[in-house]
């Protein structure tokens, strides 16, 4: 007997009939003599629509309200599964993340997990019972409802199953697996059989949103071996674990994009010590986000410095850094463009391969796109481009790296 903990995403329950066809697979897995938790997205389509509502009502939203307001999907779609189950016959509760608890920070709109309290689950689980959990939401100390971040129920699935010491997470999702891009963008996508936590880890915090980024920490650290499949089919998934010879073969192992940020641009800030730090120690104090930031050479003690931050922080960040730069700073002027994407190679065998970063450029080169900021690190290489030439540029890095089915992918000599 194992206990599985699955967690199904907002396509795999959009309507009725597809949360009975969870409840059948869930129901599979309890009849072959496991314990079963399952955590639940919203409806798709819901949260945004919920996120829409809240921008309609105010302009900077995200706060104690905005949480109260976007957990609710979930609150709909574990109520429907444990409904659905009873109707099967089987024993079922549903859980929202206060009635676990899953404690959190008070970070509203991206709060982290500090605790869980594994108690209730256990109860019901030695009581014959399918738990079915509220993906997406906890509660801080004080009470307040609080959510962990768009997609953030792959990350209460992975939390849990470390809580309740699972011998496996699974997440089902509409693709079936991890692929060396979105499938959804090139037809040519590869599905990867294993992929290891550090490269999962670069792949989500650079766009592949297959799985949240905090749920692949939590995998690594507390090393729960996660399944990605699908919903859809029995074919078999993606597993991400610890790395293995194999995978430092590959150089390159998968190509990411990321819509999701906009670009903010100081012009002509003075260029002394302590600058930089005013600057972003109002973003840091309202809980924004910096990505990459890059410095040009200074001018006659000028300088131009661009960063980029979430577009759901770009309106609140452009204020904020014309607020900091009216002031003692002074800088010549501040501009946003929030039409931009990064793309981005990964594979833990760039390590020790020279020339992948300058081949990516020439690639990019070759299709005349332009490459307006570059970041690296020992297993990535990340290119902010017009966002529209994304699906160009991962169409021709990922063939010219050889990531298509039906080819072999690059390997060290
Ligand atoms: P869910 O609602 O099940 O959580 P998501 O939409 O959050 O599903 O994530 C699945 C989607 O991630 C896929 O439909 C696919 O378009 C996208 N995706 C992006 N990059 C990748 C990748 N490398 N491998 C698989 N899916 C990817
Ligand atoms: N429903 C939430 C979202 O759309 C959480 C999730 O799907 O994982 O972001
Ligand atoms: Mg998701």
């Amino acid at each position: 007997m194992a206990l599985i903990v699955q967690k199904y995403g907002g396509t795999s329950v959009g309507n009725v009939e597809r949360i009975r066809n969870v409840a059948r697979r869930v129901a599979n897995t309890y009849s072959q003599g496991n314990k079963v938790v399952v955590v639940l997205s919203a409806m798709s389509g819901e949260t945004n629509k919920l996120v829409g509502l809240t921008q309609e009502a105010s302009e900077f939203p995200i706060g104690r309200e905005y949480d109260v307001i976007i957990a609710t999907g979930e609150q709909v779609t574990i109520g429907l599964l444990s409904l659905v189950l009873k109707e099967m016959g089987y024993r079922s509760k549903s859980f929202l993340g206060y009635q676990v608890p899953i404690i959190t920070d008070s970070q509203f709109g991206s709060a982290r997990i500090e605790s869980i309290d594994d108690a209730k689950l256990m109860e019901e689980l030695d009581n014959g019972g399918i738990a079915v959990v509220a993906g997406f939401q906890g509660v801080d100390i004080k009470g307040n409802i609080t959510t962990l971040g768009r997609g953030g129920s792959d990350t209460t699935a992975v939390a849990l199953a470390a809580a309740l010491r699972a011998d496996l997470c699974e997440i089902y999702t509409d693709v079936e697996g991890v692929y060396t891009t979105d499938p959804n963008i090139c037809t040519n996508a590869r599905k990867l059989d294993k992929v290891s936590y550090d490269e999962m880890l670069e792949m989500a915090s650079l766009g592949a949103k297959v799985l949240q980024t905090r749920s692949v920490e939590f995998a690594k650290k507390y090393e729960i071996p996660v399944m990605v499949r699908s919903s859809f089919s029995d074919a078999g998934g993606t597993l991400v674990c610890k790395e293995d010879k194999d995978m430092e073969k590959v150089v390159v192992s998968g190509v990411t994009y990321n819509k999701g940020e906009a670009k903010i641009s100081v012009l002509r800030v003075p260029d002394r010590p302590g600058i930089a730090a005013k600057l972003f120690r109002p973003l840091t104090e309202t809980g924004i986000n910096v990505d990459m930031i890059v410095q040009n050479i200074s001018h006659d003690a000028h300088t131009d410095l661009t960063f980029t931050v979430s577009n759901s922080d770009y309106k609140r960040a452009l204020k904020l850094v014309k607020e900091t730069t009216a002031g003692e700073i002074g800088a010549k002027e501040v501009v946003g463009d929030p039409n931009i994407a990064k793309v981005s190679i990964i594979g833990a065998g760039m390590r020790s391969h020279a020339g992948i970063a300058s081949k990516m450029f020439e690639v990019l080169a070759n299709e005349g796109i332009n490459i307006q900021m570059i970041s690296t690190s020992e297993i990535k290489v990340s290119c902010v481009i017009d966002v529209k030439y994304t699906e160009l540029a991962v169409r021709v890095l990922h063939d010219a790296f050889g990531l298509g089915s039906g080819e072999v992918a690059e390997e060290k000599e």
